[in-house]
C-alpha cells in the first residue's frame, strides 16, 4: 500500500519511520500541504496522511477520487479541515486519531496559564540581562479562583482535573455532562453563567458550525473584567478582530492561544526572515499580556508515538478490510 504523507516535518518522519519499519507500507513524505493545488501529487497512491492545516475541500477530494485515493488518514483528532459530505459522495474513507494524549494538550493549556500569570517568559529574559527587579511581575494565586472549561471531553476533562488539583473551583459548559467530573465537584453551568463568573476560561470544544466564533464581541461583553482566556482547541472558536478589541479595552486581562484563526499561513513554518503579511497576528503578539504558541499542545514524545501507532493501526484496518475503529463519518 502506497501512502502520500503531506505537511511532513522531521519529527513526523522520525516517528512514522520508527513504527512502520516492520510494515509493508511505502510512505512518500511531501513537505507541502495537501490542497487543490497539490492534490495531483497523489497519482499512484492508495492513501494520504494529513494534518491540521491540510485543506481537504470538495475540489481537493474530486482530484483525490480521480487519482483513485481510497483513504484519508488524519494524524490528528480534529477534522474540521475535511469536507465529509464530499468524501462520502466519492466513497473515500476518513480515519483519525481521536485520543493520542489528552494530557499533552491539557498540560500545555496549564503552561500557558502559569506563564501568563507568573510571567516566567519575561523574567527569563530580564535575568539574562542582569535585571533582577520584580517591577510589573505581580501574579495571582490560582488557589480559590474560578476556572471555566468549555468542552469537557478527553482534553477538557484532563484539564479540569489538573485545575481541581490547584484548588480551583471548576465550572463547565458542554452539551454532554461528565458524571465523573460532577462527582469530583465540577459544576455544569450555562455558557452565559460561565462567561460572567470565571476568572480563567479554557476552550476544549471542537470547531463546528455551532462553535464557530463562539467567542465574539457579544460573548466578550459578558466576561468578568480582566479574565484570562486560553485557547488550545481551534483558532476560529475566537473571532480575532473582536478579541483584539477586548484586549484594547482591557476586558480581557490575559490571552494565551496555541491556535489561531488564520494559522494555516503561519504555523509550523520558520518565517523569521519574511515580512509577515498577517496584521492581526502581529497586533496580537504586540500585547504584553498575550502569549502565542504555534500549535504545540500535542507536541510531546508520548503524543507523537501514539499518533504514529494509531495512524498505522487505522491504515492496517483499512488495508485488511476490517471495520474502521476510528472512522469519521458525516
Ligand atoms: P472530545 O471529542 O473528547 O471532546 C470535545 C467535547 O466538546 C465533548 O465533550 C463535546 O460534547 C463538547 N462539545 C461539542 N460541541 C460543543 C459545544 N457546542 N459547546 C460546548 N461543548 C461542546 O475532544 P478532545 O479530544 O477533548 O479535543 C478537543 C479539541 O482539542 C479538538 O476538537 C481539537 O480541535 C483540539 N486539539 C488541539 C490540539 C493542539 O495541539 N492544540 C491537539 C488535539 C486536539
Amino acid at each position: 500500500m502506497k501512502i502520500a504523507f503531506f505537511s511532513t516535518k522531521s519529527y513526523d518522519k522520525f516517528y512514522f519511520e520508527k513504527y512502520s519499519s516492520t510494515s509493508n507500507y511505502t510512505f512518500s513524505y511531501f513537505e507541502t500541504a495537501l490542497n487543490a493545488d497539490t492534490a495531483n501529487l497523489t497519482i499512484g497512491y492508495d492513501a494520504v496522511c494529513v494534518f491540521v492545516n491540510d485543506k481537504i475541500d470538495e475540489k481537493t477530494i474530486e482530484i483525490l477520487s480521480k487519482n483513485e485515493v481510497k483513504l484519508i488518514a488524519l494524524r490528528c483528532a480534529g477534522f474540521n479541515n475535511i469536507d465529509l459530505k464530499a468524501t462520502q459522495a466519492h466513497g473515500i474513507k476518513v480515519v483519525r486519531v481521536p485520543a493520542y494524549s489528552p494530557q499533552s494538550v491539557a498540560e500545555h493549556a496549564v503552561a500557558l496559564i502559569l506563564t501568563l500569570n507568573r510571567k516566567t517568559h519575561k523574567v527569563y529574559n530580564r535575568v539574562r540581562e542582569g535585571n533582577f527587579s520584580l517591577e510589573n511581575m505581580t501574579g495571582f494565586n490560582l488557589f480559590g479562583k474560578t476556572v471555566g472549561v468549555v468542552g469537557t471531553g478527553k482534553i477538557g476533562e484532563a484539564f479540569a482535573n489538573i485545575m481541581l488539583g490547584f484548588g480551583c473551583k471548576v465550572i463547565a459548559f458542554d452539551i454532554q455532562k461528565s458524571e465523573e467530573l460532577i462527582a469530583k465537584g465540577v459544576e455544569y453551568q450555562s455558557f452565559d453563567y460561565l462567561l460572567s463568573n470565571a476568572d480563567i476560561i479554557s476552550l476544549h470544544c471542537p470547531l463546528n458550525e455551532s462553535t464557530y466564533h463562539i467567542f465574539d464581541e457579544s460573548a466578550f461583553a459578558k466576561l468578568k473584567t480582566g479574565v484570562m482566556l486560553i485557547n488550545t482547541s481551534r483558532g476560529a472558536l475566537i473571532k480575532t478582530e473582536d478579541v483584539i478589541k477586548a484586549l484594547k479595552n482591557r476586558k480581557i486581562g490575559y490571552l494565551g492561544i496555541d491556535v489561531y484563526e488564520q494559522e494555516d499561513k503561519l504555523f509550523f513554518k520558520d518565517l523569521s526572515e519574511s515580512i509577515i503579511q498577517d496584521d492581526l497576528i502581529q497586533r496580537l503578539v504586540s500585547f504584553p499580556n498575550v502569549l502565542v504558541t504555534p500549535h504545540q499542545g500535542f507536541f510531546t514524545e508520548e503524543a507523537l508515538t501514539q499518533i504514529a501507532v494509531t495512524t498505522l493501526k487505522n491504515i492496517t484496518e483499512f488495508h485488511e478490510n476490517l471495520s474502521l475503529t476510528n472512522e469519521v463519518r458525516v
